[in-house]
This record gives C-alpha cells, structure tokens and sequence, in this order.
C-alpha cells in the first residue's frame, strides 16, 4: 500500500540572544528560532516530534542547528523552549482513525440490516448482486415479480469479478427478457453466508 507520510516542521517563535554569535563573536546579533514538528499520514498529524532550535547571526549570517552550537545557547534553548507549547492537534490523528474505524463498523451494520429488510420485504425492481459459491465473477438480475415463496427475476446478462462494476451495470438493455424463479429462503441463505454483495431499491421510502 502506498502511504503518504513524512514529518512537518513549523516556525513557532523566535528571541534576540546577547550570547555572543560562535561564528563572529558579536553580541545581541543572534536570532533563535524554535519550531515545533509532527508525524503526518496523508497530513493528518499524527504524533509530535518534538521541538528543534535554530540561530542565526545578522551579523556574519551564521546559521547552525542549536544542538550543534555551545552549551550557552544550548542552555538558553532548554530555558525559552518551554515557552513552545506543543499543540493538541498534533495528535488528532489517533481520534480521528477511532472514529473512521467505529463509523465504517456502523455503516456495515447498516447495509447488512437494510439487505436483510429487502429480502424480508422484496419488492419489484429490487437489484441484487451476488456471487455463486465457488465463482468467480459477480452476477445480477433485478425483481420482477413476488410471489409468496418465490421472486421472479430478469438476469443481468453480463459477470463481473468486481461488484461495484456489477452495480454499474444495473441499465434496462443489460438485463434478459426471461423469467426466473429464485426460493425466498434461497436467497436468504445465501445472505446468511454473504454472498449477496448488495441489494439495490430505487424508490427508498
Ligand atoms: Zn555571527
């Protein structure tokens, strides 16, 4: 699976050091930056990593990582550093993948209890997409008649090994124009052991 992920840096805030610069060994010429950085996936933050510090010198340009300058301004960075607060939303990934996942958990039960209404209560023009046991390829008809213990169907005439695409070909010229007679219980069965991808009805109340 491709994943887009990487880290973000962000400028947070900066001070004017009188530490003299390492470079030219100027006064109050010293800028520190602090920034703060997350873990993204898809550019949804995910976990902070923590806040890094920068200087530079308007004097002779001198620009270093803070970690890689002296133990004085290193000082200084642990000291003004605090004052960067590491937002709360560098960590809405996690929320928001809890409620991806428990909202596709509901919208599975729904589909499933809707399907189960339709083959309790089918009527005419009820498209279904199922899948034989032991095929490949994803079949459909559409409803055509009710009977008490039967439904009359249309098939449709083409297969396809994705159901999206069977859905796709829910169109009048695709279906063939010859009765078929499918057990209630039949089709119930095959819920029970999924094989029904997906009951389509046009008209929802
Ligand atoms: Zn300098």
């Amino acid at each position: 699976m491709f994943l887009i992920r990487g880290r973000r840096t962000k400028f947070k805030k900066a001070w004017q050091l009188n530490a003299p610069c390492p470079n030219c060994e100027q006064k109050n010429t010293l800028a520190l930056s602090v920034f703060t950085s997350y873990a993204h996936l898809f550019w949804i933050p995910f976990f902070s990593m923590g806040r890094t510090g920068a200087v530079l010198c308007s004097h002779c340009g001198y620009t270093e990582e803070v970690k890689k300058t002296n133990e004085e301004i290193y000082g200084l960075y642990n000291t003004l550093k605090s004052e960067v607060k590491i937002p709360l939303t560098y960590y809405m990934g996690f929320p928001l993948l809890f409620i991806v996942f428990f909202h596709s958990i509901i919208s599975s039960n729904d589909v499933r209890a809707e399907k189960s209404e339709y083959l309790e209560h089918p009527e005419v023009g009820d498209v279904y997409v199922f899948k034989p046991t032991g095929q490949a390829e994803f079949m459909g008809f559409r409803v055509v008649d009710v009977q008490e213990d039967t439904l009359f169907v249309h098939m449709n005439m083409y297969g396809s090994t994705s159901g999206y695409k069977m859905e796709t070909a829910d169109v009048d010229t695709s279906y063939i124009d010859f009765r078929i007679g499918y057990p209630k219980a039949e089709l119930k069965e095959w819920h029970q052991q999924n094989g029904i991808y997906s009951i389509k009805r046009k008209n929802k109340e």
